[in-house]
């Protein structure tokens, strides 16, 4: 499951599993920078390839198709309801705006972090973009400050509680007053990666100061991370970008927090701790699956970023694209088998169901409000009363009459990005789309308020874009509506010049995306509800493998190593209830608490 990010800027993915997807951004043979590394630094000469890749949200497939005559929907009638006042679309964000911090909701106000990141090189831009997916993960735990390391000035670590420095350029030149604030042993830093050698340098003894030491970088195919005793998954297209070897020197004051093993190599450390410095010897954000090593990376994360991390076992699940086709019969039964088991439950909500081109209808176009299939609207009343809570999943799901990257109809298709699926299979992120902008999204949002208004449903507090894609300006448009998201991020080069997030222009030829273990504010400022597990998909598509509840429940144990981590999948109600028993069952058997997504989104 990748994406493979062409030279052109267009984005391919190489497999799709769920909404858990690889992206693989390959940058063209023999365009790796290449270095001749400077005595007593890690051998890297060779293949020492950039971590190019990133975790892509990966479009849903096309549902289950219900026979094609579906009575419940029917043609555009000529006699909408009433308009409500424009008072009524006003923001419906129920989550305290968080004015002044980028800390997500129940982050500690007393810590503040500092991300730190590399911009030199032909891979300069990967630094950001690293670094934003640290800051991410900071969020949970404290509010921010991001900015690239070449900037960093002396003392100024002690206006923080902690650091992540993220090295993803080889031999970035680091300012020698940040080396120094690091060795004063001070404050607490989580540094991934690159440059460590050049801090053993400044140091005096740094053996004898924390106790362990770089060995040499290790191209073996390591594909194991063990952390808290849960072997977690790393790719082995992770294995050319290296992995830094270290050792433990003195066990009197180092720790091996994690380690890595399946390789050439043996086992060695993948995470060491020895004094204030916690290090990881390899970016944990590139290559990132279900079950992945990534779960460890965002543990020490929130726990650098808020050490008082509450140690909550909470879980969610989001019954998703239930839109004017729905069969109200199994929106009841979904709800009937979660009310028993008191499971709270989200319902991703199409408020207009759009088949432009008639291609489930024998060619004739169909376009169908929730007003108009009062069946459905009645079925998710049912469901709200058996615990269920409404959110937006956009407002038609598709985009025009094209194919995007479908049949342009309704939970096939992107709303808010163009996609196209090229002749391998993949889809293919192309950009947003012609009319992009924040009025266009406000329309599309304004019409979804409209139709819930008009079905007689209550305004949605939560937003979930359609196939987690968007552009940075509509994010921006759903986080001044909503103030909270349901979903992966999806994220963009240039976006945060100098680390000043919304400052800068959108590279959508530099593309990456992140799923998250807990709630966290993303740089488009909304409160971001986690989902980490992906769907149940029985049948293969667009080169991802089916995924069932063992493949769930094999993620959330792997999830289980983050501290306050939310366990969080979504469902697709014309499955039956089968499977979603299954994978409640576990979750539950694993000790974990399902709740509202209201009740995480606060923090
Ligand atoms: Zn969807």
């Amino acid at each position: 499951m990748g994406w493979l990010a062409h030279r052109s800027g267009r984005l391919s993915t190489a497999a799709l599993v769920g909404v858990s997807t690889l992206l693989v951004t390959t940058v063209g043979a023999g365009a790796a920078p290449h270095h001749a590394p400077p005595a007593g630094v890690p051998s890297a000469s060779t293949a020492r390839q950039p971590a190019l890749t990133r975790q892509l949200p990966a479009p849903p497939p096309p549902p289950v198709r219900k026979p094609t005559a579906n009575p419940r929907v029917v043609k555009r009638t000529d006699a909408p309801a009433p308009l409500p006042s424009l008072a009524q679309l006003r923001s419906t964000s129920t989550v305290p705006s968080a004015a002044g911090s980028n800390a997500a909701p129940g982050a500690s106000a007393a810590q503040r972090t500092l991300v730190l990141y590399d911009t030199t090189g032909q891979w300069g831009w990967l630094g950001e973009a690293y670094a934003v997916e640290a800051a991410n993960l900071v969020s949970h735990g404290s509010a921010y400050v991001l900015h690239p390391v070449a900037t960093y000035t002396a003392g100024e670590l002690a206006n923080y509680t902690g650091a992540v420095y993220v090295g993803s350029t080889y031999d970035e030149p680091l300012p020698l007053a940040f080396l120094d604030d690091v060795l004063s042993g001070s404050r607490p830093v989580l540094w991934m990666n690159d440059n460590i050698w050049q801090l053993t340098q400044r140091a005096a003894n740094f053996s004898t100061q924390y106790g362990w030491n770089w060995v040499q970088f290790d191209f073996g195919n390591s594909t194991t991370v063990t952390y808290n005793n849960v072997a977690l998954q790393r790719d082995p297209l992770a294995a050319p970008s290296g992995l830094l070897q270290t050792q433990v020197v003195d066990a009197t004051r180092a720790t091996v927090l994690a380690t890595a093993s399946g390789g050439s190599g043996g086992t060695m450390p993948w995470a060491i701790r020895g004094g204030n410095l916690t290090y990881v010897g390899e970016i944990p954000f590139s290559y990132v699956g279900p079950s992945d090593r990534y779960f460890a990376a965002a543990d020490l994360t929130s726990q650098l970023a808020n050490p008082a991390t509450p140690s909550r076992k909470r879980a969610l699940v989001r019954i998703e694209d239930v839109g004017a086709d729905a069969d109200p019969a199994d929106l009841r039964a979904v709800a009937d088998y979660l009310y028993s088991q008191r499971v709270p439950f989200t319902v991703a909500v199409i408020s207009q169901y759009l088949d432009p081109n008639g291609v489930n209808n024998n060619g004739v176009p169909v376009s169908t409000s929730l007003a108009q299939a009062p069946d459905v609207a009645s079925a998710l009343r049912y469901m709200r009363a058996r615990g269920g809570t409404l959110l937006m999943h956009g407002y038609t799901h598709q985009y025009s009459n094209v194919a995007n990257p479908y049949d342009a109809v309704s939970a096939d298709d992107f709303e808010f990005y163009l996609a196209h699926i090229d002749d391998a299979n993949n889809v293919i992120y192309d950009g947003p789309v012609p009319e992009d902008s924040a009025s266009w999204a406000q329309n599309r949002v304004n019409s979804s308020k409209l139709n819930f208004l008009m079905a007689g449903l209550p305004a949605a507090t939560i937003f979930e874009p359609p196939h987690y894609a968007a552009s940075a300006v509509d994010y921006t448009v759903f986080a001044a509506n909503f103030g909270v998201r349901y979903d992966r991020g999806l994220y963009f080069g240039g976006w945060c010049p100098a680390g000043a997030c919304g400052t800068g222009t959108p590279n959508y030829a530099e593309i990456y995306g992140q799923y998250f273990p807990y709630l966290v504010r993303d740089i488009y400022g909304s409160a971001v509800v986690p989902e980490d597990l992906g769907n149940v998909e029985p049948e293969p598509f667009n080169n991802h493998p089916p995924r069932l509840p063992a493949d769930i429940l094999a993620s959330a144990a792997a999830a289980a190593v983050v501290r306050d981590g939310v366990q969080s999948f979504f469902y697709h109600p014309y499955l039956g209830t089968a499977y979603l028993q299954q994978i409640v069952t576990g979750i539950k058997g694993m000790g974990y608490q399902f709740v509202s997504a209201a009740t995480v989104a606060a923090g």
